[in-house]
């Protein structure tokens, strides 16, 4: 499989997990802005402390810093290998500036819908893990304290908490969904209903990718 797929869906919808189920399966590179994002406020820098400090605020990085963290990042991607774009792009902005760097590759659009008050849910008991960032949903409820992936420990992310989660929503909502309208002409829309467990959307996902081939 050789796609461009762009993954889009609220905060909890599980885009990042079943987007590294994508990558998993089909071989394709992964580009996630949030991870790369919380990766740079981990670090002392400058630009850092100012992620870190949007971050916990709920907020989106303004679209200036978002082009130049990520412009040489896209640019050295592999299209032909085919990419995953998890959390970008989030704006008119971003996406415009991603059809550059695609240059008239249509991509594949997913939306994961899932119904608000699941979202919050999902939200305040998911945990990642802190090294290698693999979602788990709800692990206290199963027992499982360490990263089956690399044995990292879990923890919750920092924006990841009751004050940040609306306004997070309400984002998502009035900035990213309606992007939908400028892939109607620059793509293709498959939608996914988000709410089903994990292997129930898993199952969708993929029968619907490779009925698309
Ligand atoms: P995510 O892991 O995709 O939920 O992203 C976590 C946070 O990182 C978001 O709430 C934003 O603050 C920031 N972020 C991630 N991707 C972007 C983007 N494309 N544009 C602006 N902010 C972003």
């Amino acid at each position: 499989m050789n796609k461009i797929i762009i993954i889009f869906g609220p905060p909890g919808s599980g885009k990042g997990t079943q987007a590294a189920r994508i990558v998993q399966k089909y071989g394709l590179n992964y580009f996630a802005t949030g991870n790369l994002i919380r990766e740079e406020s981990e670090k002392e820098t400058e630009l850092g402390k100012k992620f870190k400090e949007i971050l916990n605020d709920g907020k989106l990085v303004p679209d200036l810093m978002i082009e130049q963290f990520v412009s040489e990042k896209l640019k050295s991607l592999d299209l032909d290998q085919g990419v995953v774009f998890d959390g970008y792009p989030r704006t008119l902005n971003q996406a415009n500036s991603l059809k550059k760097v695609l240059k008239g590759i249509k991509p594949i659009i997913l939306i994961l819908r899932v119904d608000t008050p699941s979202l919050i849910n999902r939200i305040l008991t998911r945990r990642i893990c802190e090294n290698c960032e693999k979602v788990f949903e709800n692990p206290a409820k199963m027992g499982i304290t360490k990263c089956d992936a690399c044995g990292g420990k879990l923890v919750q992310r920092t924006d990841d908490n009751a004050e940040t989660i609306k306004s997070r929503i309400d984002i998502y909502e009035n900035e990213t969904a309606p992007l939908v309208d400028f892939y109607q002409k620059e793509g293709k829309i498959i939608e996914i209903d988000g709410n089903p467990p994990i292997e129930e959307v898993w199952e969708e996902i993929q029968q619907k990718l490779e009925s698309d081939d």
